[in-house]
């Protein structure tokens, strides 16, 4: 993650620390998607074995934390870090 934006030149990390949060915000995606998972898995495909429901899991998991990890900084930054956008604030 760059220390400032690009375009704006606004620090990313509000302060020492800052993104601890998106730990959680992350955390809470992950479970939303585990949700998610298994209620599909149950429904549609009929109460399947343990070892699916860990074995797609686990993949769908893996396979969005790099995303999870992205979101979960931009929901805490938004949620907690003052930050609204303003488009004549823009660097030329
Ligand atoms: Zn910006």
């Amino acid at each position: 993650m760059p220390e400032h934006c690009p375009v704006c030149g606004l620090r990313y990390e509000r302060e020492l620390g800052f993104y601890w949060g998106a730990m959680y915000m992350s955390y809470g995606l992950s479970v939303g998607i585990v949700v998610t998972v298994g209620l599909l898995l149950y429904h549609v495909f009929n109460d399947p074995p343990t070892w699916v429901y860990l074995t797609a899991v686990a993949t769908i998991i893996t396979v969005f934390t790099p995303i999870l990890f992205r979101y979960g900084r931009v929901m805490m930054l938004y949620f907690f870090g003052s930050v609204s956008f303003d488009v004549k604030y823009r660097k030329p």
